[in-house]
């Protein structure tokens, strides 16, 4: 049966290093957004258990379930099982858990649909991408350097941090 156990476990010396982790199937929201938190956090809409806890094995990365035949037989891979089906639930189990905390500079850090960090991109290289109301309101821009997505921070901003307040 998977355990709770924190982040400081197998680490020895140096700069702790955040948490990462690996979603079940079901977990696609919640996965969203850990990435909107800017906590990686790889997700698979159609992914085989074993893969699954390979791909945890392999990575390092902490298996989230709902899955309770998964959580019984994580195999090597650590795990957590998240009880709750609301995801601000499942967010505060996780946050918990990992003695992690909402950092509102880090939100948006992360590739919505890939997980990958963003980088800054110029405005002049967007001009031709983003919509023009986009273009005369906004000055920076990031780019996902997998999918190539552009995002920009615009009023979703407050919207998310807003919808996150219970945890912060
Ligand atoms: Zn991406």
């Amino acid at each position: 049966m998977c355990a709770k156990e924190n982040a400081h476990s197998g680490r020895t010396g140096g700069e702790e290093e955040a948490p990462r982790f690996i979603a079940d199937d079901q977990l696609g929201k919640l996965a969203r957004w850990m990435r909107i938190l800017g906590l990686d956090t790889l997700y698979f809409q159609e992914i085989e258990d074993r893969e699954l806890i390979r791909t945890a094995v392999e990575e390092g990365r902490i298996l989230l379930t709902r899955d309770t035949r998964i959580a019984a037989e994580p195999g090597e891979a650590k795990c957590l099982f998240i009880e709750s089906d609301n995801w601000t639930e499942q967010l505060r189990e996780i946050l918990s858990a990992y003695h992690l905390k909402v950092f509102p500079e880090k939100l948006f850090t992360r590739c919505l649909l890939c997980n990958s960090p963003l980088s800054p991109i110029g405005k002049d290289d967007v001009r031709e991408r983003v919509p023009p109301f986009v273009f005369r309101t906004q000055e920076e821009f990031v780019r996902c350097p997998t999918c190539d997505k552009i995002y920009w921070q615009g009023t979703h901003v407050n919207h998310v941090l807003e919808k996150l307040k219970p945890l912060l």
